[in-house]
């Protein structure tokens, strides 16, 4: 039979340390992994890197490759490590090809050393963070069960001392979740964060540390919850700044307002173009599903272009849409949402179909409330016009609701054309508080 040929362009999340961390975060899913590798020292070899890096960027048939680091706690490498990263990159690079680097990291190890080598060399920083201190330390602590903020703000110093460029990435838990507006301010405003992705914490409560059972632990965000955020959050930032501070999954709802792909696998129709690959070159199917019966080989035996391309993984992929259940099928905000990434899909619809999104409630209050505004959004970007034109639109249309309330007596007839009394309606005190 003919190999198929592999995806023009895919991604791999590459552990160098496996999942060893300096920190001791309650719910990383990945600290369990270590029970799949016994014995192992999680170092990555500088021979394996070598055969990675160029099997990586052969396999890819595009301009732009960007190699992307994380863990565990990617930093723990050291230096010397990504100094001959980014040398075997140059080697193999194809004529013309650019080549960048994005790494996620906990910040507690980046130092100026570090952030001078992440700024010459053009790597984009993914800095974990999960709102103020208070918030932040609920459980992101180290081994010793010690806070961490400071360790991770003087990390993000760094960063911005020396013009790194980085990103948040914010999980949204259940001790921040009620805290949209404190949280969001607190990274504009605070760490100066440009780039923000909230990831939902879903996690499954079992021993294997595995995606199964149907159990959540107490730190799971619930959709509503996460409805609520995202919702709080976007309400603040689509009247101040758009354009401005550039949150992932509002960019994605654009995207697909606008006719676009989101861009994102989790609300991709199919997914199975983002893998993960271990330290001793073990290659799974995604980040989330790194466990035996996701493993699709070891690059050293198997080329990364071939495991990329294997039934295995295409149908990995393609089960992401063939088993949504017919309440995502038939869902409004289906175009959006996708029904979400598989790794949450642990409820039963009403009507007992297995595979509906544990986050369901929230995706479809939230893409419910920004319709109007994404819609006047794409709609801008249709014409040519900045998508940031919403911010002056919704201040006159409440500059202008507020006059027409600003004399409304209490047995008026509310202003807001419901054909009731002013005070059994928008004057009521329960819609004013
Ligand atoms: S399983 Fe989820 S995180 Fe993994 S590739 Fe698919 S959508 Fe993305
Ligand atoms: S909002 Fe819910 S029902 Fe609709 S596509 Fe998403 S997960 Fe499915």
């Amino acid at each position: 039979m003919p190999k198929r040929p592999s995806p023009p362009a895919f991604h791999v999340m590459v552990k160098p340390r496996g999942p060893i961390c300096n920190l001791d975060c309650e719910y990383c899913y990945f600290l369990s992994k270590e029970r799949l590798y016994p014995d192992s020292d999680f170092r990555m070899s500088v021979t394996l890197l070598e055969e990675y890096t160029r099997q990586y960027i052969e396999a890819q048939r595009v301009p732009e490759v960007t190699f992307a680091w994380q863990g565990g706690e990617p930093t723990l490498m050291g230096l010397d490590f990504f100094r001959r990263a980014v040398g075997y990159q140059q080697k193999h690079k194809k004529p013309g090809m650019r080549v960048t680097n994005a790494l996620q990291t906990n910040g507690t190890l980046i130092d100026d050393e570090w952030a001078a080598f992440f700024r010459d060399n053009g790597f984009l920083i993914g800095v974990s963070i999960d709102g103020p201190p208070h918030l932040h330390d609920a459980y992101r602590r180290d081994k010793g069960g010690r806070p961490t903020f400071e360790r991770v703000l003087r990390g993000v110093e760094a960063l911005k001392r020396h013009r790194v460029e980085f990103n948040v990435l914010t999980c949204v838990n259940a001790a921040n979740a009620p805290y949209p507006l404190e949280v969001y301010r607190f990274l504009r405003d605070e760490i100066g964060a440009q780039f923000i992705q909230f990831i939902p914490i879903v996690e499954r409560d079992n021993d294997t540390g595995f995606q199964e059972g149907s159990a959540v632990t107490a730190r799971t965000v619930t959709g509503e919850q996460y409805g609520r955020f995202l919702t709080g959050v976007f309400d603040e930032w689509v009247r101040r700044d758009v354009g401005r501070v550039f949150v992932q999954i509002f960019d994605v709802a654009l995207a697909a307002w606008s006719g676009q792909r989101p861009g994102l696998c989790v609300f991709e129709e199919t997914c199975g173009l983002a893998l993960a690959m271990e330290h001793n070159g073990d290659v799974y199917s995604c980040d989330h599903f790194v466990e035996p019966r996701h493993k699709l080989g070891n690059m050293n035996v198997i080329p990364l272009a071939d495991l990329v391309a294997s039934d295995q993984q295409r149908q990995f992929g393609l089960d992401k849409r063939d088993t949504l259940p017919r309440m995502c099928r038939e869902c409004e905000v289906r175009f959006v949402c996708n029904g979400g990434c598989p790794k949450n899909r642990l409820l039963t619809t009403p009507d007992g179909e297995p595979g509906l999104n544990f986050l369901c409630a929230g995706y479809k209050a939230f893409f419910t409330h920004i319709d109007r505004p994404m819609q006047f959004m794409a709609a801008e970007l249709r014409a040519g016009r900045p998508p940031a034109n919403i911010m002056l639109a919704l201040a006159r249309e409440e500059a202008e609701r507020a006059r027409r309330f600003a004399n409304v007596g209490r047995n008026d007839p509310c202003p807001c054309g419901s054909g009731r009394k002013y005070k059994n309606c928008c004057g009521s005190p329960a819609r004013r508080h």
